[in-house]
């Protein structure tokens, strides 16, 4: 089944130029490593980003401002390059988690589903979720951007059907209750740069105590 649900470009361009947030980044690095399309488009927007570079500095900055802007082009990490990997989990996500799927921590957090954080340096959060075949997330809407990449399995919610490779980016305007697709466990990694706003009053004293 090929992905049909893709990152937009100033995401890619800001990830080619390393600068998203690290939970961001490493959704956007587990969606290129499953997704022709969009490594093709961010290696595209290196190598731009990279000429582009070179131009200014050959139109002659002051030599110190020069050395400045090489010195830091040296210092900052370069978005990571994400081998294809053949496990259930993406590359980029293994070296968070340690593993394979056999490595997670998974922590219940009520209504069967689970999840595991993974630590990441900054205020967007980034987390593994198992929804048992069939069952849902609880109906929220988002304070800010949430991205859902999804790596087993299926869901579906108001919006479309999410397969392995898709991502799903939902802001402020969604409201949505995914709903696991029956026969087989669908896995995610959920990266929000804000808490989710719960309707219910159980989901949200819920959250109060892991912090979804
Ligand atoms: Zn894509
Ligand atoms: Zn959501």
């Amino acid at each position: 089944m090929p992905i049909k649900h893709h990152l937009h470009e100033p995401t890619l361009l800001a990830y080619a130029t390393g600068n998203l947030p690290e939970a961001v980044n490493l959704v956007v690095a587990a969606h290129v490593s499953l997704c022709d399309e969009c490594r093709a488009l961010a290696e595209t927007f290196d190598t731009v980003g990279g000429a582009l570079l070179e131009e200014t500095a050959a139109v002659g900055l002051e030599q110190d401002s020069l050395d400045r802007a090489l010195a830091r082009i040296e210092t900052e990490a370069p978005a990571p390059r994400a081998p294809v990997s053949p496990g259930t989990l993406p590359a980029p996500v293994q070296a968070y988690v340690g593993g394979d799927l056999s490595a997670v921590k998974w922590r219940p957090v009520g209504m069967g589903v689970k999840q595991a954080l993974l630590p990441t340096s900054d205020t967007a959060s980034a987390r593994l979720l198992l929804i048992p075949a069939g069952a849902a997330i609880p109906d929220h809407s988002h304070s800010g951007q949430e991205f859902t990449l999804v790596l087993q399995g299926a869901f579906a919610d108001e919006e479309d059907r999410f397969a392995r490779g898709d991502i799903e980016i939902a802001d402020d305007k969604v409201h949505h209750q995914p709903v696991a697709d029956i026969g087989e466990d669908c896995i995610c990694l959920a990266v929000t740069d804000a808490p989710l706003k719960f309707s219910g009053w159980l989901p949200r004293m819920v959250q109060r105590f892991v912090g979804i």
